[in-house]
This record gives structure tokens, sequence and C-alpha cells, in this order.
């Protein structure tokens, strides 16, 4: 198959419309078998429930051509897991985990010209999504929905090189107790823009957020779970029912412990003691890792002894280790990597 003509190591990180997605409807209480269409608009009811009360919900993973030139997907069953999960806490119907790995696969292999060639660091952005389309004035859900999935190619996340980054602890919240911080919700992220936008103009990368009850405790960042490595290279990543549950950090916490023999902790992790780690870094399917070098707390700076040049040595073996299983160098855990050709 020719790929595209597309400069792969220059890509952004970006929209661009490739030749197929998926598209599957739910009326009358079931859904239809699913097509895959050239057509890249949505046509709905302008009541529909998505346009007047957000609901909507979604996924991102990645397609990536291994070194031995397969086409691959790394855990799509989680995503499709964590799809059914934010389903359920929305009222929308489960779209069924089988059906959502055939989607992602059928979709991926319909662009497989734009799945970037091993090495460019380059891979397909992969965006499984799920909306009321039904007319709905009244507050309630809707009747009919949708599940789409469309690729795009997306570059190499770290241009020369990963550089930390700088944070600052939030003085917004992210997530209530009980209400949908641990589902991928697109209101979640509605409400998480004003938070960057504000960070960003201040002059920081991200935004640490706090439990939204003590604001004692770290959360997570808008789309991104933290993992900390203490000095005595245990790797800690803080629990809450309020954190979304990242695929990324699951299977580091996995490659920790089983790859690298390291302790790992999943448990409350106080802002205090954030000053008394040696490495931290924001887990999630874009970056992989991105090494944190300060954080910063209304005009005080926690400085990571890992600095603000490179990651940190333990940070850095979870992330060889990681993307050399995700690309084939290092063998992976049974059911890690879906060759879809
Ligand atoms: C998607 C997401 C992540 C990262 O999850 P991955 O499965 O690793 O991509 C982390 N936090 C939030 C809030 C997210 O929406």
């Amino acid at each position: 198959m020719e790929k595209k003509a597309i400069d792969w190591a220059n890509l952004g990180f970006g929209y661009m419309k490739t030749d197929k997605r998926f598209v599957s409807n739910y009326v009358n209480g079931a859904w239809d078998d699913g097509i895959l269409t050239e057509d890249d608009t949505v046509t709905i009811s302008e009541c529909a429930c998505v346009l007047q009360y957000a609901q909507t919900c979604f996924e991102g993973l990645k397609a990536y051509t291994t070194e031995d030139g397969h086409i691959v997907t790394f855990r799509p069953d989680l995503n499709a897991e964590r799809m059914e999960n934010t389903a359920k806490r929305l009222e929308m119907p489960v779209f069924p985990k089988e059906r959502f790995v055939d989607a992602v696969s059928q979709t991926v292999k319909a662009n497989a010209a734009y799945v970037p060639p091993y090495g460019s660091g380059a891979t397909l952005y992969i965006r499984p999504y799920m909306f009321g389309s039904n007319a709905v004035i009244g507050v309630k859900p809707a009747e009919e929905y949708q599940f789409r999935v469309f690729t795009t190619p997306v570059g190499p996340y770290f241009k020369g090189g990963a550089k930390p980054i700088t944070i600052k602890i939030s003085d917004f919240d992210r997530a209530a107790p009980h209400g949908t911080g641990h589902i991928k919700a697109g209101l979640n992220y509605a409400m998480s823009l004003h938070a960057i936008v504000t960070a960003h103009k201040e002059g920081y990368d991200e935004n640490m957020y706090l439990d939204a009850a003590t604001r004692t405790k770290v959360e997570e960042t808008g789309g991104a779970n933290f993992i900390f490595v203490t000095k005595d290279n245990k790797v800690v990543t803080p629990k809450s029912n309020s954190i979304l549950p990242s695929i990324t950090r699951r299977s580091l916490m996995t490659v920790a412990k089983d790859y690298l023999g390291l302790e790992v902790e999943e448990r409350e992790v106080y802002l205090e003691e954030v000053k008394d780690f040696a490495e931290c870094g924001l887990c999630g399917t874009a970056a992989v890792i991105s090494p944190v070098g300060k954080i910063v707390d209304h005009g005080k700076e926690i400085c990571l002894p890992s600095g603000m040049n490179e990651m940190g040595p333990i940070t850095k073996k979870l992330y060889d280790t990681l993307t050399g299983i995700q690309m084939g160098h290092i063998e992976a855990p049974e059911g890690w990597i879906h060759v879809i050709e």
C-alpha cells in the first residue's frame, strides 16, 4: 500500500481529514451494523441532546507501525471498556466492546495510507466518540445516538527531545467527588478550557488540579495522570475516584513493577509531599510521559531534582520501556499489542 505524501516528521497535533470514518446509529433501542463512509460531516437536529445538554463522550488511542512493519494499536480493549463505563454514567447506550475494537480496526485499515511509517515518530490518532443525536428539550437522555470513529495523522509529540515542563497548582477544580471526573466525557473538557487558557496566559504549560473537597491532594491535569518517583525509586501515582483512569499510566505502573522491578504505589498523594519527590511525569496517549521540571504553588516553586533539561532517570527508563514494548523492540505482556495488519 502506498503511503500518502505527508511530511511525517513535521506534522503537528491537528486535525487532517483522512479517507474513511466509521459510523453506526442507535435507533429504536439497537445499534445498526455501521458503515465506513467518506462523508466527514455530521447532520443532526438543531435540538440534538449533544448540542443542548452535552451528552457526548470520547476515547483516544493511536495506531502506528512497528519495527517489523505491522500496523498495530495499543490495548484498544481498555478504551472499549472505558467508553462502556463512560456511556453508563451518561445514560448512553453501550457500544459493545468487540464491536468497538472491530470499528477501530476497520477505520485504521481503511486509512492505512495515513499510518506513519516506523521510525517517523508520528502516529495515526484514533478518535472514537458517541453523542445523543435526536431532539431533546426537556432534560432527559436522548433516544437516538451516533457512534463514530475517525483518524488523523499526528506528528511526534516531542520534537528534538522531551523538555521538562512547568505547571501550576490550579485555583479551579476539574472534578467533584462523586461527579464525572473518572469518565471520558466532553463536559470535563469544556469546563477545563478556561483554566488551561488562564494557565497558558500566565506562562505555564499545564494545570495540576487538587481534590475539590479538601484541596490538599493531587488529582491530575486536564488530560493526563501523574506519576511521581520517590528519592528511593518507588513509583507513586495518586489514587482518587475522580481521576480518569489513564491506560498509559496503568501500563506504566505494570512496566515499573514487572519490567523494571520497582516498587509501585497507588495511593493518596498530598500536595505537601510533592516537594520530596525526585521525579514527576504526566501520562497519556499523546506523549506517553511528559516530564515535569517545576510545579508552582502560588509563587512558591517546587523544583524537581531531575531539573529542566531532561527526563529524570526512572521516568526515562519507564518511557523507553513502554515505547519499546509499543514499537516491538521489547516483548509485550499478553494482549497489549493488537495487530491490525
Ligand atoms: C484521556 C485522559 C487521560 C489519559 O488517558 P490515556 O488512556 O492514557 O490516554 C488522562 N486524564 C484525562 C482527564 C483524560 O481525559
